[in-house]
């Protein structure tokens, strides 16, 4: 299937998530993520009216950022390396994971405004990335106080799961703690979930291989 189909599909996807649940389909943004992705297809994509892109890596994403910057907005949703996020923090746009109050500082040291999220680690698996909730409080009040990140919101890698309706409460549970927090963005679900999170109130949904197909 085309780029243009994928799209076409991806949007329906959302919009049928969004009347299952009442929501207006405009309150959800996808960010098109182009880890692996060819700087000719991200063009495609910007032809098809995508706007915002987001990469995990810092090295892979700098050309593209480079030659295709101004039209469009970067996120930045890999782990963040201290020796990195000030760079990161000079090319993106916005961050969605910030685990640590001393990552907000480096990030200021670019001297941008950025937009800034936190990362949670609802299902408290060790290996993974995020914070644990008791270690949330002190990374949101960071950004909260920063002069130069902007505190949108929270963001969670759902587990992999067999059945996408496995991740519902862990999405359930981020929009509570969001709520709790005083959290207007939500970024939760990816290609094979993002219907489920969509139901559970995220307003921005990761989709990489939906929409340029399975990566190698
Ligand atoms: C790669 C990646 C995605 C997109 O994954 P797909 O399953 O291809 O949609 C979303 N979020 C993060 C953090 C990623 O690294």
């Amino acid at each position: 299937m085309s780029l243009k189909g994928r799209w076409q599909r991806v949007q329906d996807r959302v919009c049928t998530a969004c009347e299952s649940v009442g929501r207006d389909p405009a309150t959800v943004t996808v960010l098109a993520v182009t880890k692996t992705v060819s700087l000719d297809s991200i063009a495609q994509a910007i032809d098809l009216g995508i706007s915002e892109f987001a990469e995990s890596r810092l090295q892979e994403s700098l050309p593209k950022i480079e030659s295709l910057g101004d039209h469009v907005r970067w996120h930045f949703i890999g782990k963040l390396q201290s020796n990195k996020v000030k760079r990161i923090a000079t090319h993106f746009d916005a961050v969605h994971t910030f685990e640590s109050a001393k990552q907000v500082k480096l990030s200021e040291l670019s001297g941008r405004t950025i937009d800034g999220l936190v990362e949670v680690n609802i299902a408290e698996e060790p290996q993974k990335s995020g914070v644990f909730l008791k270690g949330l409080d002190e990374t949101v009040s960071c950004l909260l106080t920063s002069q130069s990140v902007r505190f949108r919101g929270l963001m969670t890698i759902g587990p992999v799961v067999a059945d996408p309706e496995q991740n519902r409460i862990v999405f359930r549970r981020l929009a509570e703690i969001g709520r709790s927090s005083g959290a207007e963005w939500l970024s939760m679900g990816m290609s094979a979930d993002f219907d489920v999170a969509i139901q559970e109130g995220a307003t921005h949904v990761r989709v990489g291989s939906a929409l340029f197909g399975e990566r190698n």
